[in-house]
């Protein structure tokens, strides 16, 4: 028999917005289960490092981040939403700091803010460039303090669902392989971002996207999908650090983007905002000198933040200078060689102003939810809006739940689960995830990148067609499971991914695509996709607007 446990909310991810979402349920009186891959408090959150928007004091103001992240997003965004966002989002600050969130101040006490890409005002708040672990530490405390049953080291394999809704999720726990069904009236996907699927990625090893595929299977609808988010500077060697973020926060500070003729060539580009214009812009700009010919060796270009001086430096990017010290050199006397970097999924599971999507008692929140950032996500706004909706989410899901009782379920489903994991662990013989894996990140990185065409596109898909089958011989070991589940759902994911960039043809935000290089009005429209009987449907719907 395989242990069931009762609840009313299953909480996937303990992320940002996984433990914000959490607070929230259990004040309002839900029974919770709070499931994560990783131990209690170390989710991917931890690692964000710039700060998190907020327009808390003049003169930045909420209509202010409201107009900054629609532009930023290239018009696409969920206005509604947005505008949703950034006016509750002062509130959400004071939250974290009742929870012992230490946010940098000025002398005066006032609280410490600094303008990132494509801001018209400072809007970021930070704590030195380890903000993400400075906010996991309140969060995580005050879940703490409140008792939520907490399931760390347990991985997810599948959410039940039918036509009235959710009902079900299955896992089992990383350390023995025990399973365990929850019996819930909820669930709330906080799974966060799929950057593994990416040969060059800033995110954790944890991101690897099956919250998409989940929402996907269960018939939830996904959004802006094609919309891929690299970030301009991760680390370019040594290789196993490739990838690895240098926060935006570098840029916000005096640094100065430079290619191996010495030349500051933002100026080409985008000579009124220079490196501090919109993330997908700057990317571009860095790809384009290093195709041209004008990268350094280890295939990227140089960041110089020497002018912010040791004392400032060790002040504001404290974490950046000890990464880059670790490997000899000294940021504030050489300068930094950096790459773009998969960063971040600008699409998702689409959701309401309550974290509500079109599957009842299903809600998405954080990264793996979309509707904020559009085509281009401006930086400090994930970590922001994962708070407000969480919250949102937190009270709509306890309301919900309130007034429904737990849905009857036949044990076969239980059983056919646990089958075909068994199954998987006797297959001793086959192909190892981590070569699909390898197969994946190149696919992706060469062919659905920061530029890409029809081309590429189709074949892209072609790849990912072969490599689903490839996939599916995959070999598993007890130990290997978990890798090997959720390399299954990146291939599906990629599939996703690739079929709504290849129906968007134009270039916006984070899609550039080189046969369709302009943007295109009739374009201000989103791509929904579902699941139809198995298959990819997209749907091409107006952006909602105030
Ligand atoms: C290096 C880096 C720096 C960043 N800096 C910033 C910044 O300064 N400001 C900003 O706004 N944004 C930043 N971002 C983006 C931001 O960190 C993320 O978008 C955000 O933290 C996502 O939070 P989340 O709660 O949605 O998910 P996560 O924090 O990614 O948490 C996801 C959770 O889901 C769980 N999970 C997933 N799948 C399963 C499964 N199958 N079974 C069980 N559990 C599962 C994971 O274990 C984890 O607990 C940064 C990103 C990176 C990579």
């Amino acid at each position: 028999m395989i242990k069931t446990i009762t609840t009313d909310i299953v909480v996937i991810g303990a992320g940002g917005a996984g433990l914000r979402a959490s607070i929230e349920a259990v004040k309002m009186g839900a029974r919770l289960a709070v499931i994560s891959k990783e131990p209690f408090g170390r989710a991917h959150t931890e690692k964000a490092m710039g700060g998190l928007n907020v327009a808390i004091k003049p003169p930045a103001s909420p209509e202010q981040h409201y107009q900054d992240t629609i532009k930023g997003g290239w018009y696409l965004n969920n206005h509604k939403l947005v505008h949703i966002f950034t006016h509750e989002m002062p509130d959400r600050i004071y939250d974290l700091v009742s929870y012992g969130v230490k946010f940098d101040r000025l002398p005066d006490g006032s609280f410490y803010t600094w303008a990132g890409g494509k801001q018209s005002a400072p809007l970021n708040l930070c704590a030195g460039d380890y903000t993400g672990r400075e906010m996991m530490h309140g969060l995580a405390s005050e879940v703490k303090k409140l008792k939520v049953p907490f399931y760390a080291h347990y991985f997810v394999t599948k959410i039940f669902a039918d036509k009235k809704g959710v009902y079900g999720v299955y896992a089992f726990n990383q350390k023995n392989n025990r399973p365990v069904f929850f019996h819930t009236k909820a669930v709330i996907a906080a799974a966060g971002g799929a950057g593994q699927l990416y040969k060059i990625t800033s995110n954790e090893p944890s991101n690897t996207g099956e919250g998409y595929v989940w929402g996907f299977n269960i018939g939830a609808e996904l959004q802006d999908m094609e919309f891929i988010q690299f970030h301009p500077t991760g680390m370019a060697f040594p290789e196993s650090e490739k990838g690895s973020l240098i926060t935006e926060k570098v840029r916000g500070h005096k640094g100065k983007l430079i290619n191996s003729k010495g030349e500051r060539f933002m100026k080409r580009y985008q000579p009124e905002r220079m490196e501090l214009a919109g993330r997908d812009e700057v990317a571009r700009a860095i790809y384009t000198e290093v195709q041209e010919g004008r990268g350094t060796k280890h295939g990227g270009v140089y960041l110089d933040v020497r002018e912010l001086g040791l004392k400032d430096i060790k002040k504001h990017i404290p974490e950046v200078y000890a990464k880059f010290k670790k490997y000899g050199v000294d940021i504030s006397r050489e300068m930094m060689e950096i790459t773009p970097t998969m960063h971040h999924m600008m699409g998702g599971i689409r959701f309401n102003e309550w974290g509500e999507t079109n599957i009842p008692g299903f809600y998405a929140i954080g990264e793996v939810g979309t509707g904020i950032h559009g085509a281009n996500r401006l930086g400090g706004n994930s970590l922001a809006e994962g708070q407000v909706f969480a919250r949102r989410t937190g009270i709509s899901s306890s309301i919900f739940v309130s007034k429904i009782k737990h849905r009857k379920f036949s044990d076969k489903i239980i059983k056919d689960e646990t089958k075909r994991l068994d199954d998987l662990v006797k297959r001793t013989k086959g192909i190892s995830f981590k070569e699909i894996r390898k197969e994946l990140g190149s696919i992706m990185w060469d062919k659905v990148g920061i530029v890409r065409d029809e081309k590429t596109l189709v074949s892209a898909a072609e790849d990912i067609e072969s490599l689903i089958k490839k996939a599916a011989k995959m070999k598993a070991t007890k130990k290997t499971l978990q890798p090997v589940l959720e390399t299954f759902e990146m291939v599906k994911l990629a599939r996703i991914i690739i079929a709504c960039a290849i129906v968007r043809k134009e270039s916006r935000g984070a899609h550039f695509r080189s046969d369709y290089p302009k943007m295109n009005k009739k374009w201000e429209k989103n791509i929904i996709v579902k699941n139809v009987s198995g298959k990819i449907k997209t749907i091409v719907r107006p952006t909602i607007k105030l």
